[in-house]
């Protein structure tokens, strides 16, 4: 297949969360199932990696696009993706890229967005490229769709088999703009196309339009997609994901298992795997004396990695975590930075319980790595959570997640079950103090038992959410828009 991608982010060379991941590992894992995948991405000012190697593509060299009244022009640079084929397409534009953030609050950000959509349907028609599946990701890419029947629909030769698929990572970001903008985005002649109540309130929505019109649209797990369906979590775009919601899907992100494998990963004391977990605990054992707190092979170790901010729940420790590290002879360990509150609040436990507790303030790579492995459960109490990719590490690492029944946790933990062996870690269902407490109870419990821990780690570790797998589902349905 033929495959061509919109987005704003693309590791390394911009990434300033997951869905950079995902349009990294999209096109790597496409290629490496023999399709051919072209990414597009604007070159922006501060573009990490890879500049020095990018080569011009020939004949898309100072090419002027019309968009309403102004003309922008664009030139194609392409270098590959480090470590491999897979041609990476960045759209140099200064006037609308050169700018010391991938994201601004600049006046014109929605015509960066807009205009990289253009350029990218203007490359492939220079490349001679015909899609069979145009990918836009995220509200940055949404007017794509509109733009192939609209701009482009003239293009029939090039584009009349291309089908369209918009995956959702965040609908909290919908790319809103004053209704004026319609006359810069080129869509003045199509007003009959857009949104008529959002016109009328003054307003329109890029993700909106690529609600409407994308041939497919999913987000990144099955549940999330379930929880997007209602005002609680649809941010507004609920009504109109309802009326498209048999063409709506969810696929869960997969991990990249070439960076997160406990045999192979070069950040731990000790490597190891389901076969024999001696090296796990020798990961534990360093875990805690890197931090200053005593090793006990009983006491289990409970770890956090995360960004620290309302969405991730950790608030709801401040009820639990102190009660409990008074009470037993278990370890907290903590590792993130963002609110000042829940950083407070992590550093006081570290304080006030110095041989149980520690916390690590900041993003640190090798010790998120390290506590994934050092760690005997993992805490993840989201209020949402769309995929969520620490609870599928842990699940390899042999460290029994505790999370909140959400998103893509729901999707990724099944709850543990003593009687029948069966499950990979504990889920509750409430986002407060007390739905954590019975999560931690449960876990701790079994804990205990150890026969049943020993299970309930080897089920996790025999769970494969690679990339390798979940490109599946994608394949599976750009296979059915051609069906
Ligand atoms: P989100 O994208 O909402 O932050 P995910 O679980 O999908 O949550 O992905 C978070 C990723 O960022 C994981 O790879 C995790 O290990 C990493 N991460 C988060 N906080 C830190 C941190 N402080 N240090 C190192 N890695 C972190």
């Amino acid at each position: 297949m033929r495959i061509a991608q919109v987005s704003a982010e693309l590791a390394p060379f911009a990434k300033t969360g997951g869905l950079g991941d995902v349009c990294a590992a999209l096109p790597r894992y496409l290629v490496a199932a023999g399709h051919d995948v072209r990414p597009f991405l604007p070159l922006y000012g501060n573009l990490r990696a890879g500049r020095d190697r990018m080569v011009p593509v020939g004949y898309a060299q100072d090419v002027p696009v019309r968009l309403g009244p102004r003309t922008f022009t664009f030139s194609l640079f392409t270098t590959e993706l480090p470590g491999t084929s897979v041609p990476v397409y960045f759209v140099r534009c200064p006037a609308l890229y050169d700018r010391a953030a991938t994201y601004t609050a600049d006046p014109d950000e929605h015509l960066r967005f807009a205009f990289l959509t253009v350029a990218a349907i203007e490359s492939c028609q220079r490349m001679g490229f015909s899609p069979d599946v145009f990918h836009a990701h995220d509200w940055h890419a949404a007017l794509l769709p509109l733009y192939l029947n609209t701009l482009y629909a003239w293009d029939r030769a090039r584009f009349g088999g291309t089908r369209t698929v918009l995956t959702i990572h965040n609908v909290g970001y919908q790319g809103t703009v004053s209704a004026r903008a319609v006359d810069d985005l080129g869509l003045a002649p199509h007003r009959s196309l857009l949104h008529r109540d959002e016109l009328a309130r003054g307003r329109l929505s890029f993700l909106l339009h690529g609600i409407l019109y994308a041939n497919a649209l999913t987000t990144v797990s099955r549940t999330h997609a379930l929880e997007m369906l209602s005002p609680e979590h649809g941010m507004g775009m609920d009504p109109y994901l309802r009326a498209r919601a048999k063409d709506f899907v969810g696929i869960v992100n997969g991990i990249d298992t070439a960076i997160w494998s406990p045999a192979t990963d070069p950040h731990l004391a000790a490597r190891y795997d389901a076969d024999d977990l001696a090296g796990k605990a020798a990961c534990k054992r360093a875990l805690l004396e890197g931090l200053g707190l005593p090793y006990a092979a009983s006491a289990p170790v409970i770890g956090v990695v995360s960004r620290l901010t309302g969405q991730k729940g950790l608030d709801l420790l401040e009820g639990v975590l102190p009660d409990l590290l008074a009470a037993a002879d278990v370890r907290f360990v903590a590792l993130g930075s963002g609110d000042a509150r829940l950083e407070a609040f992590f550093a006081d436990l570290a304080r006030r319980f110095p041989s149980k507790a520690g916390f690590t303030r900041g993003y640190d790579e090798p010790l998120a790595h390290r506590i994934e492995a050092g760690a005997d459960l993992f805490l993840m109490p989201s209020r949402y959570e769309p995929c969520g990719l620490n609870q599928m590490y842990s699940l390899r690492y042999g460290t029994p997640p505790v999370v909140r029944r959400t998103g893509g946790l729901a999707d990724t933990v099944v709850p543990f079950d003593r009687r029948t062996g069966e499950g990979t870690g504990f889920v509750f269902e409430h986002a407060t103090a007390a739905g954590v407490a019975w999560g931690l109870k449960e876990a701790l419990t079994t804990w205990l038992d150890r026969p049943a821990w020993a299970r309930l780690v080897r089920n996790g570790m025999a769970q494969d959410w690679s990339w390798e797998t979940q490109i599946r589902h994608y394949l599976a349905l750009y296979a059915r828009l051609h069906g």
